[in-house]
Order: structure tokens, then C-alpha cells, then sequence
């Protein structure tokens, strides 16, 4: 038995060193959790700064209240949309279906807002900037743990010692693979892939609105943002994951251009505008799904650990939720890692596989594969115009079936 004197951290409750990997959305709520338990978390980013942009996010449900707990809500609300209308067009753009939010709103008490993934990361960052060491431009090459502490080796070169360390580096996790093994022992790929860029000064624009058109296997979604800016989503049956890597943009444009080519609406003029468009988001649609979120020394959290992909529309939300259930349960095990990540995965593990459940049902909802998929997803988007449908369906749709702990961290 160590004595007092010669003990570490993690076995007298006292002040730990953490590494987490990844400054994306769960990586800095992790950080400020352990911050205001006591702890001293370092976040490692690979990126060379912080990075901002990127798709369109919808947020609600409980990684909404731990927003509120955090105190930024009013950050996220100043960067937020308050979509009124989602509508389906034809080839000739004419409304199929339409669909008010009002429900959405009736189902959340209010707490559904849509922003970029990026002005949510940054409202995150923003609470923990000042007080947390960040490491940009860095990443890990390789982990050695035992007793004492786990040694990370940076791919710059230098080492430093933790007592834990955390990924939050996302679906293509490092950590995961350093620490449990390739990705493709985890990854579930949903038969689809994934698109999104902006344009500036596109026409028409349509506030508030988020327009879809749909052909056989594909769906683009055009939003128009602040500044001038048009977001598109793209999703695009594929029955295989890509052998090009993430964020290819070659690929990306080939394969946009073979499936949405000659389709009407305003395709063609997209896929014109797109050809100037150097920074695109382009990845398979898949979800991480693990027989365990630890190993030791080392917990992963967010998309790293279980994915639910964009089809779940909450991934964000969970990734604030494992970020401060994590937390917490380390407070609540008085550092005993071992017990927090048992009791962090015991606490969500059918929560979030549950989800996982229903985003991989809904899938086909996104990108029917023929004209008369359009048309029945089309029907069922009117119906939802009536109240009490609408009322049932998205609130069964949104509905957490977990109830946050309440782990006295504010
Ligand atoms: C198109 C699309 C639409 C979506 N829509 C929604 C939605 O409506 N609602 C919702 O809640 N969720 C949505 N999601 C899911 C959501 O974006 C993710 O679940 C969420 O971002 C996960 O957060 P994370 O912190 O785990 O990972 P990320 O946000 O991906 O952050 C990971 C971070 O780790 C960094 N990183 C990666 N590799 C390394 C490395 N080797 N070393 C160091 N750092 C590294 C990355 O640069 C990044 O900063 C959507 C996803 C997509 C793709």
C-alpha cells in the first residue's frame, strides 16, 4: 500500500493531470468539466487553429441543457437560426411538401436551435480558452501507460507525462486506434456519404428555410446563412465506405457531379458554383460502435467513442452529455478511473446505442432510392403538417430517455 506522501492523483482524489485529444465539440466540454472539478486538462488539436465553419448542426435535448449549465447559452443563441420551414421541391422547384418547425419547438420547450458546428465548438472553447492549456498543430504518435501515468509522445517530437488520457478526436479517432485498435474493427458504414460547403453571394436565398430537393439516391439541402453565404448538404447513397480519404476533394466533386448532373431544380447551377469550392466537408456516413469505451488509462468520448452519425441529428448533444457524465463520475468516484469509466459507460451505453438504433432506421428517409420513395417521404412530411401528428411523431423523434445527473459540479 503507497503511502500518502508517495500516491498519485487518481488514488487521493486530488489534482490530475488530463490529456484530451481533440478541441472539437466534446474535447473542450470535457475540459471545462474537469476544470470545475479540480483537474488540469491539456487539449492536443491537430488542426493549427481553432477551427470554425462547417456544416449546419440542429441542437436541443440534454447536450442543450448542459450548454445551459455551462452558461453559453446565450453565445449559441446569438449564432443560431430559428429555422421556420423545411420544404421539399421538385426538379422544376415547386413545393412537394412543407413542414413548420412549431412542433419541434412545442416538443423541446423552446430549446431548438440550428447553428454551424463550428460557432457551437467555438461558444464551447469560449468558456474554457483562458484557464486551459491547448496544444494546436500537435497531435499524438504513440501512448505507453502503467501504474503511474500514461506517456504521450507527440508527432512534433516532444514527450509529457498525464494521469489520464481522453480522446475526443472524433469518427477517425487516433486515440481510438492507438489505444483499441484499426477503425475498421468499430466503423458501421450506413450505405451513404456526406457533402457540405458554402458558397457566397448564391441566388435565391430563402431565410429561415431549409430547402430539399431530392433525386433518385440523392438529397441536397440548401440553407441560406448570415453574410452573404449559402450552405449545401449533400446525402448520397453509397454502398460502399470510400477508399479515398476524408475531405477528398477530387471525389467529393466527381461524385456529386454523377448523381445530381442533368437532375433539374438548381442543381446544375450548384455544381457549377461548386467547381470554384476549395474547402469541403466529404466523409462516409458511418457510426463507431465499441464493446468498451476504456482501456485503462484511456477513455474516449463523442464521435470517438460511439458515433451516431448526422442521421441521428444529436451527435453534438451526446458529445456534450459523455463529456459531462464523464466528469462527473470521476468526481463522484473521488478519481477512481477505473470505477468513473465503468459507471460513464454503464450510465449511457443503452441510451446512445439506442439512438444509433433509430438514426440507422431513419436512414432511408434522407435519400430514397427511387421516385416513389420521394413521393411516400414527401407524404409523410405533409402529414406531419397536421398538429397532433407532428406533436406525436418529432416528439417521439426527439425524445432523451436519460435524465442528466446531477453530479454538484457548477
Ligand atoms: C453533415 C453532418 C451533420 C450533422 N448534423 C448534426 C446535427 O444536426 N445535430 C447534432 O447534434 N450533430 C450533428 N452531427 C454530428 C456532430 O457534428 C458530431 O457528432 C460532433 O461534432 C461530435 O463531436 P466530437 O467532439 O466528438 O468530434 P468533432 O466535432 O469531429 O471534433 C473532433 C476534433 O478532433 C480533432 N482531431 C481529429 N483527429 C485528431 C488527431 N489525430 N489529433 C488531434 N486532434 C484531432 C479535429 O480536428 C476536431 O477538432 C452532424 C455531423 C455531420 C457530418
Amino acid at each position: 500500500m503507497p503511502s500518502p506522501i508517495t500516491m498519485a492523483p487518481w488514488q487521493t482524489g486530488g489534482r490530475m493531470k488530463v490529456a484530451i485529444c481533440g478541441a472539437g465539440i466534446a474535447g473542450p466540454t470535457l475540459a471545462y468539466w474537469l476544470q470545475r472539478t479540480g483537474h488540469e486538462p491539456t487539449l492536443i488539436e491537430e488542426a493549427p487553429r481553432f477551427r470554425g465553419g462547417g456544416y449546419i448542426l440542429d441542437f436541443w435535448g440534454i447536450g442543450y441543457r448542459v450548454a445551459e449549465l455551462m452558461g453559453i447559452e446565450p453565445q449559441i443563441l446569438e449564432a443560431g437560426y430559428h429555422v421556420r420551414t423545411v420544404r421539399a421541391v421538385d426538379r422544376d422547384g415547386r413545393t412537394r411538401a412543407a413542414l413548420g418547425t412549431d412542433a419541434f419547438r412545442r416538443s423541446t420547450q423552446g430549446k431548438f436551435i440550428s447553428l454551424p458546428r463550428g460557432e457551437l465548438a467555438a461558444a464551447i472553447y469560449g468558456a474554457v480558452e483562458a484557464g486551459v492549456e491547448t496544444i494546436f498543430g500537435d497531435s499524438i504518435a504513440a501512448i505507453r501507460q502503467d501504474e503511474q501515468g500514461v506517456r504521450i509522445a507527440f508527432t512534433h517530437g516532444s514527450e509529457r507525462e498525464f494521469d489520464l488520457l481522453m480522446g475526443a478526436d472524433g469518427l477517425h479517432s487516433n486515440v481510438r486506434r492507438l489505444a483499441f485498435g484499426p477503425e475498421e474493427n468499430f466503423s458501421k458504414h450506413l450505405g451513404y456519404k456526406v457533402a457540405a460547403f458554402e458558397l457566397e453571394g448564391y441566388r435565391p436565398r430563402n431565410e429561415r428555410e431549409y430547402v430539399l430537393f431530392n433525386t433518385p439516391g440523392g438529397q441536397v439541402g440548401r440553407f441560406s446563412l448570415r453574410g452573404d453565404r449559402t450552405l449545401f448538404l449533400f446525402v448520397v447513397r453509397a454502398g460502399v465506405p470510400h477508399r479515398e480519404g476524408p475531405g477528398d476533394l477530387a471525389a467529393c466533386k466527381a461524385l456529386l457531379n454523377r448523381t445530381f448532373a442533368d437532375t433539374g431544380w438548381e442543381c446544375s447551377r450548384i455544381l457549377t458554383a461548386m467547381q470554384g469550392v476549395n474547402d469541403v466537408y466529404f466523409d462516409d456516413v458511418s457510426q463507431i460502435r465499441m464493446g468498451r469505451w476504456s482501456n485503462e488509462r484511456v477513455a474516449l468520448i463523442g464521435d470517438a467513442a460511439a458515433c451516431v452519425s448526422l442521421l441521428a441529428g444529436e451527435g453534438a448533444g451526446l458529445a456534450m452529455t459523455e463529456a459531462y457524465v464523464l466528469a462527473g463520475e470521476l468526481k463522484r468516484a473521488n478519481n477512481d478511473y477505473r470505477e468513473a469509466f465503468r459507471n460513464y459507460e454503464i450510465r449511457l451505453r443503452a441510451f446512445v446505442e439506442g439512438k444509433q438504433r433509430s438514426a440507422e432506421t431513419f436512414a432511408s428517409f434522407f435519400a430514397p432510392k427511387s421516385q416513389f420513395g420521394i413521393w411516400a417521404r414527401n407524404t409523410a412530411i405533409q402529414a406531419m403538417t397536421i398538429g397532433a401528428v407532428a406533436d406525436l411523431l418529432v416528439g417521439r423523434s426527439l425524445r432523451d430517455d436519460f435524465d442528466l445527473p446531477n453530479y454538484d459540479m457548477q
